[in-house]
């Protein structure tokens, strides 16, 4: 296998996308980091340099590691220009599927023929967003996982028209990348989102139905399930809005009523309550780490619900 990936672009500049620009760059790839928002790219930037600083100071990197790493970076927000001269393009724009379409097919025309064109999507179809373009074989998934440079998962996706060249080609660069490759098959939330979602939902259902409140369900699940982080925290740094849109893949994919979202996490996304990245979810972002008033509000009002509910059953 004679081609080589040195140049990589990486669409989108979120949660993501600064920490896949961060990981390439560290290992020495010159990233194209692109987003439509000139205000996010800057904040992506941000973000990456207060990362290296806290690697420094833990003397896992070096000063002029960290140098080299922002050298390394290069923000766009015009696509074309962007991809033109890269060999890969990871793609960790917005989870929306007729996004994800348009840039795909856009890739198509803007990168050269032989790049290849990987997607970070949680749930979409790799097979419906390789359609989108007319080299099918050199489409992938390429799932990191949240805080990219810290963890070691890479989850590869290998849509139906996807090369074993392609494939390898994406499992030795995360291999390069000090990241633990893992194949799976292409089907809704493929292996990682299909399980953790679902627990996810489950928390937030319990929450909902006032079982118990955010705390309580949190911790739990740490201590009793040796969890690092409890579900409803997890989906606060993961992002509602991006677990919102998991579950209506896996739904919509699997055509089952298992994978409803919850109704309090339809709410809360359409309150622009998206968890981290908005300055509140669950917890309240805003001066540490704290219970957020709207989340155990829902507590009451559900236990509220019951009672009345209960009274209604004696009164009949
Ligand atoms: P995010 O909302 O934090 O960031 C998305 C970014 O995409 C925004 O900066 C937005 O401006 C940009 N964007 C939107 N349209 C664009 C376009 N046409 N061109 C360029 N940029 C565009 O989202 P995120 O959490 O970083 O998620 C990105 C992708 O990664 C999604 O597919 C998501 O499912 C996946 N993912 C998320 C997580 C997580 O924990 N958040 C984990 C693994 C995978």
């Amino acid at each position: 296998m004679s081609y080589k990936l040195k140049n990589i672009a990486v669409i989108g500049s979120g949660t993501m996308g600064n920490g896949i620009a961060h990981t390439f760059a560290q290992f020495g790839y010159k990233v194209n980091l692109i987003d439509i928002n000139a205000e996010a790219l800057q904040k992506a930037l941000d973000t990456i340099g207060k990362n290296l600083d806290r690697q420094v100071a833990k003397e896992t990197i070096t000063e002029t590691d960290k140098e080299n790493t922002l050298n390394n970076i290069h923000t766009h927000t015009d696509l074309k220009t962007g991809v033109a001269d890269v060999d890969l393009v990871v793609e960790a724009a917005t989870e929306n599927t007729e996004l994800k379409l348009k840039i795909f097919k856009d890739l198509d025309s803007y990168a050269k023929p032989e790049a290849i064109l990987a997607s970070n999507t949680s749930s979409i179809s790799i097979t419906k967003i390789a359609a989108a373009t007319n080299r099918g074989d050199k489409v992938i998934g390429m799932h990191f996982m949240n805080p990219v440079p810290i963890m070691k998962l890479v989850e590869v996706i290998r849509g139906y028209a996807t090369s074993y060249i392609t494939t390898n080609l994406v499992m030795e660069l995360a291999q390069k990348l000090d990241k633990v490759p893992v194949e799976v098959n292409d089907y809704p939330g493929f292996v990682a989102n299909r399980i953790l979602m679902p627990m996810i939902n489950e928390a937030i259902y319990s929450l909902y139905e006032g079982v118990a409140g955010v705390y309580e369900i949190d911790t739990v699940m740490k201590l009793g399930m040796a969890h690092p982080m409890g579900p409803l925290q997890l989906a606060d740094f993961i992002g509602l809005d991006v677990c919102l849109a998991i579950l209506n893949v896996l739904h919509q994919g699997f055509g089952n009523p298992k994978y409803a979202p919850c109704p309090l996490l339809v709410n809360m996304v359409t309150a622009g309550k998206k968890g981290v990245k908005s300055g509140e979810g669950f917890y309240d972002y805003s001066n540490g780490l704290k219970e957020a008033k709207v989340a155990a509000k829902f507590v009451k009002l559900a236990q509220n619900q019951t009672k009345s509910s209960l009274r209604g059953t004696k009164q009949s």
